[in-house]
């Protein structure tokens, strides 16, 4: 199924999640919040509108490493050539040709590797946050993961839901467990060979039966 659908989808059922927790709008709106998110989370393992919305274009990071390759190369050389060899040469030399390098190799789903690292480094930062740390940690590994793996398993709603809990000790916001919850499963439903849209099922159980459904 597509991105923009399982948005709709989790936004739909992380409202009635929500309004299930607490009957109010606020709440219901919460939850529809969290419910969009969280049915796209799964496919941050393949390139598409979840990895694509949290990941820098491609192109841009590209193009802002070559440059600043470039220039940290050509200040080193004018200042060998005005002042002579120093010690920085290697430093400096390196740190350019490494992004010079890296900038040919980079892919979309690396960026999301860096996305993931990023967020991982917000987590320490607000107090070594859990449930942040941890979100990093899911965005790392799905960026590595074949498309419609672990995080499209029973195995992938446990750590999300762990997740939550982690968010929810240091954030408590009514319905975001429901919510998130709702929303992640409403993807692993609506990804399902039942509907005929999917030529591809879902693998609930892995690692232990790879049977798609
Ligand atoms: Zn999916």
């Amino acid at each position: 199924m597509k991105g923009t659908s399982h948005l709709f989808v989790g936004t739909a059922v992380g409202a009635i999640a929500g309004y299930a927790v607490q009957p109010d709008i606020r709440t219901a709106l919460i939850g529809a919040a969290v419910g969009g998110i969280s049915g796209v989370v799964p496919d941050l393992d393949t390139n598409g509108l979840a990895s694509n919305s949290i990941t820098l274009s491609k192109k841009v990071s590209k193009w802002l490493m070559e440059t600043a390759g470039m220039v940290i190369l050509l200040t080193l050389i004018y200042q060998t050539v005005i002042y002579g060899l120093s010690s920085d040469i290697y430093l400096y030399g390196g740190i350019g040709l490494l992004l010079l390098i890296v900038s040919r190799l980079i892919t979309q789903r690396r960026m999301l590797t860096i996305t993931g690292i990023l967020v991982m480094l917000l987590g320490l930062v607000l107090d070594q946050s859990p449930g942040v740390l941890l979100a990093g940690s899911y965005i790392i590994i799905a960026s590595f993961l074949p498309h419609r793996s672990y995080t499209h398993s029973i195995l992938g709603i446990v750590f999300y839901v762990y997740i939550l809990k982690q968010l929810y000790a240091q954030w408590p916001v009514d319905g975001l467990i429901a919510a998130g919850t709702a929303g992640y499963i409403s993807h692993l439903f609506a990804d399902m060979k039942l509907l005929p849209v999917n030529r591809r099922g879902v693998k609930w159980f892995l690692p232990l039966w790879k049977r798609e459904f």
